[in-house]
């Protein structure tokens, strides 16, 4: 552990401290931010290494929060968002958070989520050396982190890129929305989320947005698999 910087942005003064608190005692250090701009400001002057980001905050809600840090990071974000709120789940991906924990919720859970994240940006970083990948006319390069497809280079998310990294490390391989889970989540989702759907839909859309054949492919009932149709 080497105290990984931590943003917390959470205007409830009490769940922020006690997120703080918390996140130092595990050897993190934890910032806290109470709005929006405020969360922007940190995050510029001390670029963090994980963000915790609430969807409810006065003034800029967390997914223009979300978006604003999106455009210029890859900085793994988990979203805290109200019971129950679906929509609120899918808007945060949509804006380009990697996870959501819904609240109120336990503190260990939270840091499993938290380490998770890490752990993957950890392995990002020290991926090493350059590769590319490649599956028909689709490309990616593991160093810039982008994918083109005929040339076209795809306006990815965090997530929506290491989905697709899974599936051409993968071709042609039926991939189960375990695996996918586990790959991309490090942990078990309770089979309750549709979470996969929505990322499929997104990164499809942007392979497809020129009207190309679609190369992910749903096997009903078990998963999907990067093929030709
Ligand atoms: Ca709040």
């Amino acid at each position: 552990m080497s105290g990984e910087i931590i943003l917390v942005v959470e205007d409830e003064t009490k769940i922020a401290d006690l997120i703080r608190r918390g996140l130092i005692y595990e050897g993190y250090q934890a910032q806290v931010a109470n709005d929006g701009p405020g969360a922007l400001t940190m995050a510029r002057d001390t670029p963090p290494e994980l963000v915790i980001l609430d969807v409810m905050l006065p003034g800029l809600d967390g997914l223009e929060v979300c978006r604003r840090l999106r455009a210029g990071s890859d900085v793994p974000i988990l979203m805290l968002t109200a019971r129950d709120a679906v929509r609120d789940r899918v808007a945060g991906l949509d804006a380009g958070a990697d996870d959501y924990l819904v609240k109120p919720f336990d503190f260990d859970e939270l840091l499993a989520r938290v380490r998770a994240l890490l752990r993957r940006r950890g392995a990002r970083v020290e991926g090493g050396a350059t590769e590319v990948l490649r599956f028909g006319d689709l490309s990616l390069n593991s160093a810039t982190r982008q994918a083109t497809r005929n040339g076209r280079l795809l306006d990815l998310t965090a997530k929506e890129y290491d989905l697709l990294e899974l599936f051409m490390r993968h071709p042609r391989q039926v991939l189960t929305r375990d695996v996918i889970y586990d790959q991309l989540w490090g942990y078990d989702f309770g089979g309750e989320s549709n979470i996969i759907e929505v990322y499929v839909r997104y990164l499809r859309s942007k392979l497809e947005a020129n009207g190309e054949p679609r190369l992910i492919q749903t096997i009903r009932g078990v998963g999907y698999a990067l093929r030709e149709e």
